[in-house]
This record gives C-alpha cells, sequence and structure tokens, in this order.
C-alpha cells in the first residue's frame, strides 16, 4: 500500500472513531463502537486477504451514515467518489422498520458491488462473533436465533466473493448455533421464559 493510500485510511479512522464518539455496541461489555469498524476492517485483511485501499476505507466508515449524521455527499469530498458509494451500498434506510431494512438488506445482498459484498460478509461475521462473544444485552434466546438465520441468508446471497472470508462467517455460524442450542436447552430446562426484549 502507498503513503497516500495508507493515509486515506487513517484519516478515515480518525473520522470515524469521532463521528461515532457517543456510540458504544449494545452488549454488556460496552465497549466504544469504534472497535466494531476496526473489527470489520481486521477481518477482511486477515480472514480474506484483501488489502485494496477503498475497501479498507469503506469497512472502517461503514456505519457513518447509518448510525451517524454523516452524509455521502461528505465522504464523497473527503474520501472519494468510490468509497463514498460502497458505504451507501451497506447502509440502511433509517426511516424503514427494523424488519422492512432486514428484508431489503437480504433482497439487495446479490446485487451488491465486489467491495460491498466483502464488508457485508466481514460485518456479518463480526456480529455474528460478538453474539457469542458480548451478544446485544436486551436480546434473548429467540431473538438472537433470528438475528443469527438472517445473517445466514444475507450471507449465502453474496457467495462466490472471497472464499476466505465466507469461511470466516461459515465457523462464526457454527459457533453461534452451537452455543445457541445449549443457552436454548438451558431456558427450557430453568423453566424461566425467554428474555427476548425486540
Ligand atoms: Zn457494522
Amino acid at each position: 500500500m502507498h503513503e497516500p493510500e495508507l493515509l486515506g485510511m487513517l484519516e478515515a479512522l480518525a473520522f470515524s472513531a469521532a463521528r461515532h464518539r457517543h456510540q458504544k455496541r449494545k452488549g454488556r461489555l460496552a465497549s466504544p463502537y469504534i472497535n466494531h469498524p476496526i473489527e470489520v476492517a481486521l477481518i477482511i485483511v486477515r480472514e480474506g486477504g484483501v488489502t485494496t485501499a477503498p475497501v479498507l476505507t469503506a469497512a472502517l466508515l461503514h456505519d457513518t451514515i447509518e448510525d451517524t449524521d454523516t452524509t455521502a455527499a461528505e465522504l464523497a469530498e473527503r474520501f472519494g467518489e468510490e468509497v463514498a458509494s460502497i458505504v451507501l451500498e451497506v447502509s440502511d434506510d433509517p426511516a424503514l422498520s427494523k424488519a422492512e431494512q432486514r428484508r431489503r438488506q437480504e433482497a439487495g445482498a446479490v446485487d451488491l458491488s465486489y467491495g460491498a459484498k466483502i464488508i457485508r460478509i466481514a460485518d456479518k461475521t463480526a456480529n455474528v462473533r460478538d453474539l457469542v462473544d458480548d451478544p446485544p444485552s436486551t436480546w434473548g434466546v429467540r431473538l438472537r436465533r433470528e438475528y443469527l438465520e438472517w445473517t445466514r441468508r444475507v450471507v449465502d446471497r453474496c457467495r462466490g466473493t472471497n472464499e476466505g472470508l465466507e469461511r470466516a462467517y461459515d465457523d462464526a455460524y457454527e459457533r453461534a448455533r452451537r452455543t445457541h442450542d445449549t443457552l436454548a436447552l438451558d431456558v427450557l430446562r430453568s423453566g424461566r421464559p425467554d428474555e427476548s426484549t425486540p
């Protein structure tokens, strides 16, 4: 990677950290939100072997349009059209209900560009790992299982993009499914109701 590209990526990291500064992850650890885009970029390099600057830059910025007041025009001006368009592709429309956002993500996955598919698979891998290691604190077993199966349908529609990333997702899925099955059994045995709150 050449110096201007490295500089652009570090600027994207600083920009994303500033925009997400008031946000935490939904797990009990409440880790700083920026850890998530960093993790997604790490998965893309480590497990996908992808080192192209626009994809990694977009990975660091991938939740800025959806979760902060950042606009696509602003990203285009600072980081170029390619990065802005990838981030826009992976952004849900906040005006829609959660159910509709999920439905559209699933239906639209097949039409994403190469860079957007890479980010989509890595994002789902990071979130599915979190589902085991630090799940959203208000999600019970049922919501976790629904989320898990939805991520699988989205990733299935992105397949044929990057073997390493798809394997990383599959491993994360299997681990989450096994963990979930144990949890579901515990809930059943305890006689307590599932604590899910949507
Ligand atoms: Zn994300």
